[in-house]
Parts: C-alpha cells; sequence; structure tokens
C-alpha cells in the first residue's frame, strides 16, 4: 500500500476514509466556502478553494481528515463581499445552509466522527452554520449521541496582530474589507496562481460604507470593481505567510478542543 498522507477524504476509498477516521479518533474539518464575484482579478470560487486548503493545511498539522467543501455559500452582503446583486454571486437562503451544515454534521457523526470543525472560508455564511450545527446536536443528543464535539472558526480570525503588522504596513482595514483584497489575493497567488490576474487588479482605496445595511441594496455603495479594498500589495509569498500562520493558529486552537479530552 502506497504511504499516505492524504488529508482529503473524498479523495480517498471509502475504507480507506473509514480506517482513517477511527485511526484519527474522528476528527473531520469541514470547509465552508461560497460563489462569490472577488472582483475583475479573482475567479467566482476564491471562498471555496481557500477555505478548502486552509482546512488541509491544519489538518496536516494535528491528523485531521478534510471533508468536501461547501461550495455554495449565504448571501453576498454590501459590507463584507460587495453584494448579493453583482453578477456571479450565487448564494444559498440562510435556511438551506443552516440544513446544510445540520446534515453534515449528522451524516459524518453517523460515519463515527465525533470531532468536527467547521472551517469558514465566507464571511456570511458563520451564523448559519453555527445555527446548523446546534440543531444537529440537539437532535443527536435526543437520539444518544452525547459525545460529538464540534468547533466554528473563521480562518482570517487566526491572522494574528504581528502577521498583520507585517503584511499591512500601510494600515490593515478590518477583515469585513478584505473581500478580494491582499489577504485572499495573496492566498490565490501563493495556492492558485494560473488563476489570478493580477493586470486586472484595480488599485482603490477602501470602501467607504455606512454602518448600516438597506434593502434593497443601493448598488452604489459598492466600487464598481466588486472588490472593499485594494490587493495591488498582494503577493505569493505574503500567501505563503498567511497559511502557515493561519493553519498553526487553527491546529493548535483544533488540538485544544479536540484532542487534549481524548488521547
Ligand atoms: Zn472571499
Amino acid at each position: 500500500m502506497p504511504a499516505t498522507t492524504n488529508v482529503y477524504l473524498d479523495e480517498l476509498d471509502a475504507f480507506t476514509y473509514q480506517q482513517r477516521l477511527s485511526a484519527n479518533g474522528g476528527v473531520v474539518l469541514i470547509p465552508a466556502g461560497a460563489i462569490e464575484q472577488h472582483g475583475p482579478h479573482l475567479p467566482l470560487n476564491v471562498d471555496a478553494l481557500l477555505s478548502r486548503r486552509m482546512a488541509g493545511a491544519t489538518a496536516e498539522q494535528m491528523d485531521g481528515l478534510v471533508a468536501s467543501p461547501i461550495t455554495y455559500g449565504y448571501k453576498s452582503q454590501q459590507r463584507s463581499g460587495g453584494g448579493n446583486h453583482l453578477p456571479g454571486t450565487t448564494s444559498l437562503d440562510g435556511a438551506i445552509v443552516t440544513a446544510i451544515a445540520r446534515s453534515l454534521t449528522a451524516e459524518f457523526a453517523r460515519h463515527g466522527a465525533r470531532k468536527l470543525a467547521f472551517i469558514n472560508g465566507h464571511f456570511e455564511n458563520y451564523q448559519f452554520l453555527y445555527e446548523g450545527v446546534d440543531l444537529a446536536l440537539r437532535q443527536l443528543r435526543a437520539e444518544g449521541v452525547e459525545n460529538l464535539k464540534v468547533v466554528l472558526l473563521s480562518y482570517w480570525d487566526f491572522v494574528d496582530d504581528i502577521t498583520i503588522n507585517e503584511l499591512y504596513p500601510n494600515g490593515f482595514t478590518g477583515w469585513d474589507l478584505e473581500h478580494g483584497g491582499v489577504l485572499e489575493t495573496s492566498l490565490m497567488l501563493h495556492l492558485y496562481p494560473q488563476m489570478v490576474n493580477m493586470d486586472r487588479v484595480e488599485d482603490i482605496a477602501p470602501a467607504q460604507l455606512p454602518n448600516y445595511d438597506v434593502l434593497p441594496v443601493r448598488p452604489e455603495l459598492t466600487p464598481a470593481s466588486g472588490c472593499l479594498s485594494s490587493a495591488a500589495d498582494a503577493t505569493a509569498d505574503k500567501g505563503e505567510i498567511l497559511l502557515k500562520r493561519a493553519s498553526t493558529g487553527m491546529a493548535s486552537a483544533l488540538q485544544k478542543e479536540l484532542r487534549n479530552d481524548q488521547r
């Protein structure tokens, strides 16, 4: 048998998957992305690609397995993703994201997984994932499954202040405005350079958005590029640092929450 360190469970055969799942204590990381416009220089599937690779780099450091990503996500909002009115953005209703998170939690529990983590890569998903997990746990408890533990996180929350100061020497505008900006573009330059077109980056000032939402959206509030900040300073080297630091931080949080009470 070839030595395998592949953490992506959907690339394994079913028997190897079952074996690895029982050997690793039932740890599965579920990436959650979106299909959303990311400006003229990035593809629509950035959040699905990056959440999967972030989960992969994390799983490698803590003997986890990575599930197929949730490819679609909750509706893009103007203050964090440009807005759901933009072309290409293809979103799910909140109840559907909740139902997907609930179903997947129950499915991996059925496989024997007892330590799950949702690795979110799309800002707007978070509370719907949380709700789905909460409903699944309530149901599983009623069915007698008591020992399931689930961690939810968004990967950018594991980029620490030292890294932020290092990578954003001219000031940091906040993760909500990082849509199509330095973070995602650098990670894409590192992991999928062939999918990035830096010639098409629009070097704009960070978007000025009100501290409230309006529905229906006022399209003129979103910069024409669909990005909320400039990606001009993005580099593959920054992407490598971001992947390494965020995944190390996530692996240590997951070790702490999922592993320490078990081995
Ligand atoms: Zn994104």
